[in-house]
């Protein structure tokens, strides 16, 4: 359907039909494979935001793809009503590939997070004995978790709850990356968890102390408070671990997935946790038409295989450090910072002549890498994990070229 229109002429449809609320850049991509996509027209341009996390298997990975096909010729959807047969194979795969006694479903990373705040609730009522409707979880400036009410009621950004108002109740907010924050707000009796991004990836990939997530993790036990990772954008590889937390040995009491359980295929996201927490929650108190869905079952399976098989948490950690490497050896005094961990990576942009992050990503994509700048000065690095050493390369040149440019 699309080779009917220019590039120019789908954006024009998707301004006029489509809600406003994204601002893309002016790219309209047709086909991807790996690390590489080609729009309309026909160039080609690395991928370096991977649909945010999403595509760390690379574009069409193969072998995903084709459990997605097989799978939807047969079945696709039952909803929970019945069983399927792929989901119960697929829950004890994601549960020993994952460590956990549990793993609930769901389709979205904002669902997800929706999933463990209210078994952590629950938990507080059912097992740790807080008055019903007390229950309180703390949360970080600068999160992240998605955008649904609940989940932009814990936001410290703006741009994602003003004017969404009335809020839900029950959270704590404090500084990220701050122990002693943590410490203080712990001393509430009705505090049930602590909800954290071990990287916050959309504040600007922000990499907190090491120690951080240990001692949250530690400060949370001593209180019997949950500690909730949310691994939707730093699991499954893309730090150069299995999971960000494990860089800190730390084993989430709810782990939260999303995005690359699917290799960005189709929309998979999942909870993870042990009995005592996870069968709180009983028959007909939570669930979702989708979440389980046979589709989404096949694809998770071959999703995790894929990163196993071809090492992608090893590439991410080896690749991710010649990234950070080369950019910060590039000298230009439109660099003000290169952080990140794996292929997780940010360069903060100072603005130079009028120029901002935004200028440098559209001339990024004039010379064929495409990234999006998150907040005004931050640009995201996030290429698929399955790029190689040769093409990393190449890409990093044409950054730098772009970013010098503007000198
Ligand atoms: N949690 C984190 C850490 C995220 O980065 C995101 C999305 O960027 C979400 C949750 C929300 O995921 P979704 O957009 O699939 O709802």
């Amino acid at each position: 359907m699309s080779a009917k229109f220019s590039s120019q002429e789908i954006m024009e449809l998707e301004h006029h039909y489509g809600a406003h609320n994204y601002h893309p850049l002016p790219v309209v991509l047709a086909k991807g494979e790996g690390p590489l996509v080609w729009d309309v027209e026909g160039k080609e341009y690395y991928d370096f935001l991977s649909a945010y996390s999403a595509v760390n298997q690379g574009h069409c990975h193969p072998a995903i793809v084709d459990a997605m096909v097989d799978q939807a010729r047969k079945m696709t959807l039952t909803s929970r009503a019945f069983f399927n047969d792929q989901l119960g194979p697929y829950e004890k795969f994601v549960t020993e590939y994952f460590g956990y006694e549990k793993v609930l479903p769901m389709n979205s990373g904002a669902e997800a997070d929706e999933t463990a705040l209210k078994l952590c609730r629950r938990w507080a009522y059912d097992k740790k004995g807080i008055a019903e409707g007390e229950a309180k979880i703390i949360c970080c400036d600068g999160n992240f978790h998605g955008r649904t009410i609940t989940i932009v009621s814990m936001s410290t950004d703006p741009d994602s709850y003003a004017g969404f108002g009335p809020f839900t109740p029950g959270f704590v907010k404090i500084p990220y990356n701050d122990v002693e924050a943590l410490a203080e707000a712990l001393k509430d009796p009705n505090v049930a968890g602590f909800l954290v991004e071990p990287i916050q990836g959309e504040a600007g990939v922000f990499v907190p102390d090491a120690g951080y997530l240990k001692k949250a993790y530690e400060l949370c036990k001593a209180n019997n408070v949950l500690f909730i990772a949310d691994e939707v954008q730093t699991g499954i590889a893309r730090t150069g671990k299995l999971l960000a937390c494990d860089h800190e040995e730390v084993r989430p009491d709810i782990l939260i997935l999303g995005k690359a359980l699917s290799g960005g295929v189709f929309p998979v996201s999942a909870v993870l946790a042990d009995n005592d927490i996870m069968l709180t929650i009983k028959p007909g108190e939570h669930g979702s038409t989708f979440g389980g869905n046979p589709i989404a079952c096949r694809v998770a399976v071959a999703a995790l295989t894929v990163v196993k098989e071809e090492k992608l948490a090893e590439k991410a950690e080896y690749l991710g450090k010649i990234f950070r490497e080369e950019m910060t050896a590039f000298k230009s005094e439109m660099i003000e910072l290169v952080r990140g961990k794996g292929l997780l990576n940010a360069v903060i942009i100072k603005p130079k002549n009028g120029k901002e992050a935004w200028d440098v990503c559209v001339k990024m994509a004039e010379n064929g890498v495409l990234a999006k700048p998150t907040h005004q000065h931050i640009i995201r690095f996030a290429p698929p994990l399955v790029i190689t050493e040769e093409q990393l390369r190449d890409a990093i040149k044409r950054i730098q070229k772009s970013i010098a440019f503007f000198e």
